[in-house]
């Protein structure tokens, strides 16, 4: 197994995040990726730093190109105070910064600031190294210690402490390949990979989460949400209820397993988030650590080449120790 970090995350210090007109402290903190690194060479894994940096081509595939300028160009701190309000706009050229900062988001917990853009690159790259190393063959498993995270950023709207999909972007990379499943196993629905996925037939996504009705990110991850045109069939969405525990959990994933199973694919992306502990702060289900480990194995049983994309998880303290068990689950 190689897994792989970057210390440019370190510069992404996120002031605070805004709930019901109040600054909260923020949850994406840079110690989530540093409890994790410690807890793995504490247990005899061994870290590499990157070598390659992921193509622009690639990034443009999966997110519109006015957004990635957006992003790129970005120069103060800020956060959205209006988001578009009706249909009219969709193809107007938005000139004011203010118009064009809530059209690219979808909340108020992922401001915006001069540099995000080479950050958050740096984040997909990791992503895409490890893809790379697959694709040719080189490894057989890579875990990569992805911050910011990358799931909720859809082709063209940040949020969610997402600004670019690194799952997606990893998952472009190998589909050139062969077919690619992707399975979201972090607590919240990965609204951004089923946005950027939803009419494709080569990349299966599937993913197991809080019920929207219930948790962020509210609008989507219904069971109803199955893919259009070629991507019919091809979104499967596991709601799953409050307190949701390991027996539930394993039912659920043992059904996202045959499914994955049945699509045959060449390639397996875990976009895996620990919030699904049930010491999380901000979940709300009731796993624990032991558990990751039989998680793991589950997933594992498919026997497929695997990409393991670091999401979300916000128990410092109990990260590591998940993170420790999954891998251990899967080698
Ligand atoms: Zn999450």
């Amino acid at each position: 197994m190689k897994i792989l970090y970057s210390q440019r995350h370190l510069s992404h210090v996120p002031g605070y995040e805004i709930f019901n007109g109040e600054k909260d402290p923020h949850s994406e903190i840079p110690s989530r990726v540093e409890n994790i690194k410690k807890s793995l060479i504490v247990n005899g894994f061994k870290i590499s730093k990157l070598t390659k940096r992921v193509p622009l081509r690639l990034i443009e595939v999966v997110h519109d190109k006015n957004y990635i300028d957006f992003i790129k160009n970005w120069s103060v701190y800020s956060y959205p105070s209006v988001f578009p309000y009706n249909d009219l706009n969709k193809n107007k050229r938005l000139i004011n910064p203010l118009a064009r900062l809530g059209k690219y988001s979808f909340d108020l917990y992922t401001p915006m600031y001069k540099g995000i853009f080479e950050i958050a690159l740096e984040s997909s790259s990791l992503a895409y190294e490890l893809a790379t190393d697959i694709k040719t063959n080189q490894i057989k498993v890579g875990y990569a210690l992805c911050r910011p995270p990358g799931h909720h950023a859809e082709k063209a709207k940040m949020g969610g402490y997402c600004y670019l999909n690194n799952t997606s972007i990893a998952a472009e990379h190998l589909s050139r390949d062969g077919k690619v499943a992707i399975l979201d196993i972090d607590f919240h629905h990965g609204n951004g990979t089923q946005n950027i996925f939803y009419d494709r037939g080569d990349v299966l996504t599937v993913s197991i989460h809080a019920d929207p009705n219930w948790k962020f990110p509210f609008f989507t991850g219904f069971s109803d949400e199955k893919g259009i045109g070629k991507g019919e069939g091809k979104n499967i969405n596991y709601p799953l209820p409050k307190g949701t525990a390991n027996d539930l959990y394993q039912k659920t994933l043992e059904k996202a397993v045959v499914k994955i199973k049945d699509f045959k694919p060449r390639y397996l992306i875990i976009a895996f988030g620990q919030d699904t502990h049930k010491d999380d702060p901000i979940g709300g289900f009731k796993l624990t650590t032991n558990y990751f480990k039989k998680m793991a194995k589950t997933i594992n049983s498919l026997r497929l080449p695997a990409l393991i994309v670091q999401e979300g998880g916000y128990n410092t303290k109990l990260l590591g120790d998940n993170v420790v068990a999954f891998l251990n689950g899967f080698s």
